[in-house]
């Protein structure tokens, strides 16, 4: 892994934070991994009063956190519909209703910590661009409502409204969750990390660690001993965990933002394709877009390294040029890849590997909505013997042998 692959937007608009360059020789626990889900057990076990530890290999918000979207919209990565149908209607249920507990519980914690993430909690819309797709997402709404939880349809004349410029004519109407959050990706993982620090977490970057055995963690700079070990290390998971290798398939996401705009287009987040395209609107005006994976699928799969794909990023383009013409020409400031963990079910792995080992990885694209309230569970889990909910639509074992 190296950092001098293209910036994210992110991370070159984001702070970065000095910390010590010599390892404790032991930690109650050690978290590896400085992304979302890191930083986010890192709070909640400092916060109960563990001993903590974070090791990241990169800098904090170096991998896929720091490469993403920024978006938090509750819900599933398969489509609600189709995780009902395969895994039955309970699951389905659990793990919606996990991502809209961690967005909350996201919310309350920026406010708790003082956070500035550049948080809005502005809505995520799904666009549909085929009458298919429209039944299909209207039947999802149904179905949704009636396991508790309420979004809304917006047809076309509605959704010019939620716009600041004329609706792509492909655009037929969108599902809206007004729960969705947009932030910085790269404030949100230092936010986190400061607030751990603040109950005692100590954090070390450009540590790679080599490999995890009985407690003891051995890295490039030295062996720390730790009474529980936590894999935050999201796709790179199978170079320290074997059996893990074709679990969490790593995959590369291609991203690319513009300038700032002169006005407001987007507010909240949005995606069209089933999720395949993505995009949100900062803060300061800029346009951050993501997808087109499908154009390059076999090229972005099993691929750690996070550099460009020139196929993906022109199909970026392209779509930009067709469906926003007059944003086409707005410059393109940065362009940069990314690599996620997708699991065979598109559901994370979150809680005990074996004795002392806990993993919190795979969340198949859509970690955001999952790291608050895993990061919660993982620390009630390592401090107080339990979690406080069901965690068996999560449980790592599902996927290894016996
Ligand atoms: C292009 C792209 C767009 C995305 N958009 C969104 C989005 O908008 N919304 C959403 O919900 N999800 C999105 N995702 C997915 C989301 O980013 C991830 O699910 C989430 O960030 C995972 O967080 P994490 O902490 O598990 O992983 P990471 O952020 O990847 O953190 C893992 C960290 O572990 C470190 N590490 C790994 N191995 C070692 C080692 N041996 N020693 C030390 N450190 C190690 C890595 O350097 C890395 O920093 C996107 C992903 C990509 C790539």
């Amino acid at each position: 892994m190296s950092d001098s692959l293209p910036l994210s937007y992110w991370l070159a608009t984001g702070p970065s934070l000095d910390t010590p360059a010599t390892l404790p020789d032991r930690a109650q626990v050690v978290v590896l991994g400085g992304g979302v889900f890191g930083v986010s057990a890192a709070l909640f076990l400092a916060r109960a009063g563990a001993d903590v530890l974070v090791l990241e290999e990169r800098r904090l918000a170096g991998g896929a956190t720091g490469r993403n979207a920024g978006i938090v919209a509750p819900g599933t990565t398969q489509s609600y519909l189709t995780l009902g149908e395969t895994a039955g209607w309970d699951t389905a249920r659990q793990v919606w209703q996990f991502t809209e507990d961690s967005a909350a519980l996201l919310k309350r914690v920026l406010a708790e910590e003082g956070v500035e993430a550049e948080q809005r909690v502005e809505g995520a819309y799904s666009v549909t661009m085929t009458p298919a797709e429209v039944e299909t997402q209207k039947r999802t709404i149904e179905r949704l409502a009636r396991d508790g939880f309420a979004l809304t349809w917006l047809e076309r004349h509605a959704l010019q409204g939620h716009v600041g410029l004329p609706l792509p004519p492909a655009f037929l109407g969108a599902r809206f969750n007004p729960r969705g959050m947009i932030l910085h990706s790269a404030r949100i993982v230092l936010g986190l990390a400061q607030a751990a620090q603040g109950y005692g977490a100590q954090i070390r970057q450009g540590v790679h660690v080599l490999r995890v055995r009985d407690g003891l963690v051995e890295t490039n700079q030295g062996a720390v001993q730790a009474d529980h070990v936590v894999l935050a290390t999201n796709a790179y998971t199978g170079s320290l965990v074997p059996a893990l290798a074709s679990v969490i398939v790593p995959t590369r996401g291609q991203m690319r933002s513009t300038a700032p705009l002169p006005q407001r287009v987007f507010r909240g987040s949005w995606s069209a394709n089933e999720g395949g395209e993505y995009w949100q609107q900062t803060l300061d005006g800029s346009w951050v877009l993501g997808g087109m994976r499908r154009r390059a699928a076999d090229a972005e799969v099993g691929y750690l390294a996070d550099d460009l794909n020139a196929t993906v990023q022109g199909a970026l383009d392209a779509f930009v040029a067709q469906h926003f013409p007059d944003l086409a020409s707005a410059p393109v400031s940065h362009r940069w890849a990314g690599s996620m963990g997708f699991t065979p079910d598109q559901r994370p792995l979150i809680g005990p590997l074996g004795p002392g080992l806990w993993i919190l990885a795979g969340c198949s694209g859509h970690g955001m909505p999952f790291a608050t309230e895993a990061g919660r569970q993982v620390a009630s889990w390592i401090c107080q013997g339990q979690p406080d909910r069901a965690m068996a639509p999560f449980d790592p074992q599902r996927f290894l042998p016996g």
